[in-house]
């Protein structure tokens, strides 16, 4: 293995070799987080112009491997609860907080989704692990109502455990342009109230300059209108921009947001009873 230290910048899902698990450092989970990628074809159902994912292709991920999936599993828990990967492999203190669905692509989308949620559960139990770490659903939402998502997650309502659902904006067109699909207003209301009738969710927003750009208050005042009936049951809006250069072929210009700019956009957002994270 190399003796990389894994830090927040250091996101390469590569540095070590595993087909569905891998190790970072996340900011926004504080501490060191095991990846779960069930999206191993790089398929997503959505194609959003400021994707990190290299070759992303539009579709479903490919049939998993599940006991090579629960193999890798149990190497890293072991590695990271038995062995010293922690204190070899990343900063002093780094604490293991999540395991996290984020792959390239929409995990949800996997047929054998509730199979690998079994797997999870199994493990947790077996490293003790269910009061110590958190189970993170990283996703687009677009599946969240669907009865087999909704019967996964429950297996795991003992256990901590967030939503992470993907809003950049509610404008129809700024939806075609940004995600790349058609969504209706009716449609992201319905896959939200999923998400918050199941588990704590946090909206988890990236916004950028497009052609020199920022949103508009228009779409912005869409956003606010639209969260403001949820506004106690969201239990928070991570706003963050690109952390690195979009891998998706565009016409169009895209440029991070500096921390000031996202403050700018914070403070509109606080009209809403929801705490806002900034992750710049
Ligand atoms: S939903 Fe996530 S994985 Fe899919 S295209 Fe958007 S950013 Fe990429």
């Amino acid at each position: 293995m190399p003796i990389d230290i894994l830090t927040i910048t250091k996101h390469d899902r590569n540095i070590f070799q595993g087909k569905y698990i891998y190790p970072v450092v996340s900011r926004r989970a504080g501490g060191l987080s095991l990846g779960i990628n069930l999206n191993t074809n790089s398929a997503c159902n959505w194609q959003c112009i400021y994707c990190e994912v290299p070759n992303l292709v539009r579709g479903k991920p490919e049939p998993i491997n599940l006991q090579e999936l629960e193999n890798e599993l149990d190497y890293w828990l072991d590695q990271i609860i038995n062995q010293s990967f922690l204190s070899q492999y990343t900063k002093s203190q780094t604490e293991f907080k999540d395991i996290a669905f984020s792959g390239n692509g929409e995990p949800t989308a996997s047929k054998q989704f509730k199979d690998v949620v079994g797997i999870l559960i199994k493990k947790i139990s077996e490293y003790r692990l269910d009061q110590k770490i958190t189970i993170r659903l990283i996703t687009n939402g677009s599946y969240m109502s669907n009865i087999v998502i909704q019967e996964s997650l429950s297996l795991i309502r003992n256990i901590n455990r967030e939503i992470w659902f993907k809003i950049d904006s509610v404008n129809k067109a700024d939806i075609r342009t940004v995600n790349q699909v058609n969504l209706s207003l009716v449609t992201i209301k319905k896959n939200l109230e999923a998400a918050l009738n199941n588990s704590p969710t946090i909206i988890q927003t990236c916004f950028f300059k497009l052609n020199e750009k920022l949103p508009s208050s228009e779409s912005l005042g869409e956003y606010i209108n639209f969260l403001k009936p949820y506004e106690n049951k969201i239990k928070g809006i991570h706003l963050y921009s690109l952390a690195r250069l979009s891998e998706q072929p565009s016409k169009n210009k895209l440029r991070r947001l500096t921390k000031s700019e996202l403050e700018v956009i914070a403070s509109k957002i606080k009209v809403l009873k929801i705490p806002v994270y900034i992750f710049s």
